[in-house]
């Protein structure tokens, strides 16, 4: 089999949170790139991609350039389209627009090679699950009113989801005003529905331990990126000062930063994105690296193609249902009493939308 061409559209969705129709975040996701990868044998393998902001374009641009690349290169091979990538962009990268543009060419290939041999991408990586855990994530957030805490987390938890995260370092509050927000929402789920805590990396080391420290008996299921992404010792520092679980890797790119996340005891979970990591191939080797380290990783976004991945790693505990990309799929998974079943369809078991290019479509 041979590749034969790519093609990339950029698309944007509509601000919005469908989970519960909360009030929607600012500054979110919603510009993505949606990848095919063509063959001589008439299979199409999907991707995706993004992150950028302004230089998306130039994202755009990069993945096609790397189209021009591969074609010709066998698409089960994706080792050697990957060094084949990496040789082309010449030492740009490790990270950055270079990794995000191979992430959704890598991910085609395993679409490919799944829908080659009729299998779902999820057993060729393992098969251990067909039914994966997952949390709601971005109806409960730092722009949610105090007062509209209590009744948001009802809405979730109504929903059927028994894990749910939500946001600290809200602009312009106390840390005691911050802190009575998380016990409002503890209050409000009861005592078994996991509650999680991002920080999004906008506190010092000595200001998350600060504050943390004093929410230790809400038992939350973990606290998220409470530093810079990189501070893996401020990370360990944070870690070890607490009993709740630190969770971080959403920020890092390729797989050598894990080494430094993992070598220092940075965190207690490990959250791998697939846009940064580079594709399913580097994925899957970040999820080793963490098993070999005894941890259990979780996913960033892209629940749709995340779920296939969760389900096949034993240390792979949880999926984030963050519902930014769920137009680009006809047939959507979504999660039913927190759960998503894993498509079953050969490869990914998804297709991009039929209206995916004329609705959502940006030229
Ligand atoms: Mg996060």
């Amino acid at each position: 089999m041979k590749i034969t061409s790519i093609k990339v559209n950029h698309v944007r969705f509509p601000v919005e949170e469908p989970i519960v129709n909360a009030p929607p975040m600012p500054m979110m996701q919603r510009d993505f790139l949606a990848v095919r990868v063509m063959t001589d044998e008439g299979i199409e393998g999907i991707g995706v991609t993004g992150f950028g902001g302004r230089l998306l374009p130039a994202l755009k641009l990069a993945v096609e350039l790397l189209g021009e690349v591969i074609t010709g290169e066998d698409p089960l091979r994706p080792e050697l389209v990957a060094s084949k990538m990496r040789a082309a962009a010449s030492h740009c990268g490790p990270g950055g627009l270079a990794t995000l543009a191979m992430t959704p060419i890598d991910t085609a290939l395993w679409d490919i090679r799944g829908k080659a041999l009729n299998q779902p991408v999820s057993r060729l990586l393992g098969g251990l699950r067909d039914k994966v855990p997952a949390y709601a994530s971005g109806a409960l957030v730092r722009t949610t009113p105090t007062d509209k805490l209590a009744p948001a987390a009802h809405a979730l938890v109504k929903k059927g989801y028994t894990q749910i995260k939500t946001q600290m370092a809200v602009p312009g509050l106390t840390p005691a005003q911050e802190i009575e927000r998380i016990r409002i929402i503890r209050d409000a789920v009861g005592p078994n529905v996991n509650l999680m805590v991002d920080i999004n990396e906008r506190w010092g080391v000595a200001e998350a331990i600060g504050i943390l420290s004093r929410i230790e008996d809400v038992g939350l299921g973990w606290i998220e990126d409470p530093t810079v992404a990189n501070d893996y010792k401020g990370l360990a520092e944070i870690a070890a000062a607490l009993h709740t679980p630190i969770c971080a890797g959403e920020r890092l790119y390729d797989i050598a930063p894990f080494q430094e996340l993992m070598t220092h005891r940075s965190c207690d979970i490990v959250m791998i994105d697939l846009f940064r990591a580079g594709g399913i191939t580097p994925w899957m080797k970040i999820a080793g690296m963490a098993e070999a380290f005894n941890l259990p990783v979780v996913s960033h976004l892209i629940p749709e193609i995340h779920v296939s991945l969760i389900a096949a790693v034993p240390n792979a505990t949880l999926l984030e249902y963050m519902p930014w990309t769920w137009r680009m799929f006809e047939n959507p998974p979504i999660p039913v009493n927190g759960e998503m079943t894993v498509p079953t369809g050969p490869g990914f078991g998804l297709n991009f939308a039929p209206d995916l290019f004329t609705t959502y479509g940006v030229n």
